[in-house]
């Protein structure tokens, strides 16, 4: 389809190949990789760039050969690369060992804005500060439009990447929603730690991970139920000085860090769910698919190779090798085979991942059987694409 802009009566009428609704890091790579296929793209944000967020801000190895490939200018940064791991809890002992694949560390900040730079230079073209309020399909042909507060978008096909929490899930799928309620926080630091090292430490309530990030700079950033931040008068200081204070390696960490923001960067509301792949017509990528608990997988790869996988079926439908049924199922069977198992197990853990006890003896297993805790910590890596 021609990409076409047109105004009339202060609305905006543009009509692309494909549109694509949410500009995180899921978003934008599906941006890059169709832009760059050769289809016209739109991406309609509800926010603006470059941003912080909310995230351990590790990648995965498996996703790194597809980063650059997308975005060459992560070629010339000197990014940390992570080869150990470390897990402690409330008790003395701890855990330490090579992490096999391992990953890089780099803030969401950095990452998110190169991706934005490089797609529209590519001549991605985005709707920013605009949040997408409406999807309708036309059957009869075959054209989706989006309506925006001032624009009405019209695409062959949708691609919803709009995140964990966003208000274009149905009523029920919300009203379906079950499971615990957690808390994220994070901030960024200076510290002298190990840079090749991610460390996850264990507290009443949840977890908290460090790892290098750009520029001499790490992320510390924990999830935590929203139980426990009730308990401390819904103060964060009090919360941390009262539940991750209780494992000495936090406190160690939050007392002599020099932090580079005081208020840290929060979300609520983070709930672990398996949503679908195709739904309503749309294609659902990274975390508007299903997110999965961060103890036990890596997100942002979960939505890098989503994206990949998504680009590769498109590109087929658009070129006209396969129908459009045969896209829903390809990416809906890709999607539940790679990912739907993993989000179930993973919300089970991250609940166990809450009590020190489990975690103290889990340490005492992985100190006992090392080539147990291998075989775990490759779970949550998956293969280079
Ligand atoms: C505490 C915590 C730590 C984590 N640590 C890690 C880690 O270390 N490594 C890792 O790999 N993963 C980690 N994750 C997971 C990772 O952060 C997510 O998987 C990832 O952010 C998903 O990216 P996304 O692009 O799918 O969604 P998002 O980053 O949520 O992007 C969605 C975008 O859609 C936009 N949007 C929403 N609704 C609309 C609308 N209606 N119209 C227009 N725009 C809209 C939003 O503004 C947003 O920019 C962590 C998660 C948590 C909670």
């Amino acid at each position: 389809m021609e990409l076409g802009i047109q105004v009339h009566n202060n609305c905006q009428y543009v009509s692309c190949d494909v549109a694509i609704i949410g500009g995180g890091i899921s978003g934008l790579s599906l941006s890059v990789d169709l832009k760059k296929r050769g289809y016209n793209v739109v991406v309609i944000e509800k926010g603006n760039y470059p941003r912080h967020k909310v995230c351990g801000e590790y990648i995965s190895m498996e996703s790194y050969n597809y980063l650059k490939m997308l975005c060459p200018a992560l070629n010339n940064l000197h990014l940390p690369l992570i080869k150990n791991f470390k897990l402690s809890s409330t008790g003395k002992k701890e855990f330490s060992t090579e992490l096999g694949l391992g990953g890089i560390g780099i803030s969401r900040y950095l990452l998110e804005d190169l991706l934005f730079k490089e797609a529209q230079k590519l001549g991605v073209i985005f709707s920013l500060n605009n949040k997408a309020n409406e999807i309708n399909y036309h059957e009869g042909d075959e054209i989706y439009s989006i309506k925006t507060g001032n624009e009405v978008i019209s695409a062959q096909l949708v691609c919803n990447s709009s995140g964990r929490k966003s208000n274009l899930e149905t009523a029920g799928k919300i009203k379906n929603l079950k499971g615990t309620n957690y808390v994220g926080v994070k901030y960024h630091v200076k510290l002298n730690s190990q840079q090749d090292q991610i460390e996850i430490h264990n507290f009443p309530g949840g977890y908290c991970g460090i790892s290098s990030i750009e520029d001499g700079k790490s992320c510390l950033c924990y999830i935590v139920n929203s139980k426990k931040l009730k308990q401390a008068g819904n103060s964060i200081e009090q919360m941390e000085k009262t539940f991750l204070f209780e494992n000495k390696n936090l406190k160690r960490i939050f007392t002599t860090a020099e932090f580079i923001f005081r208020e840290p960067v929060t979300i609520s509301g983070i709930n672990f769910e398996i949503k679908k792949p195709v739904d309503q017509h749309s294609f659902f990528l990274g975390d508007s698919a299903g997110s999965i608990a961060p103890i036990t997988g890596n997100g942002m790869s979960q939505g890098f190779r989503s994206a990949f996988v998504l680009a590769e079926n498109i590109d087929r439908y658009l070129s006209k090798a396969i129908t459009k049924n045969l896209l829903n199922t390809s990416y809906d069977q890709f999607w539940n085979k790679e990912f739907a198992t993993r989000i179930k197990l993973s919300r089970h853990l991250q609940k166990l991942s809450e009590y020190p006890f489990l975690t103290r003896m889990t340490i005492g297993l992985f100190n006992s059987f090392p080539s147990l805790a291998n075989r775990v910590i490759g779970q949550t890596h998956g293969k280079p694409f």
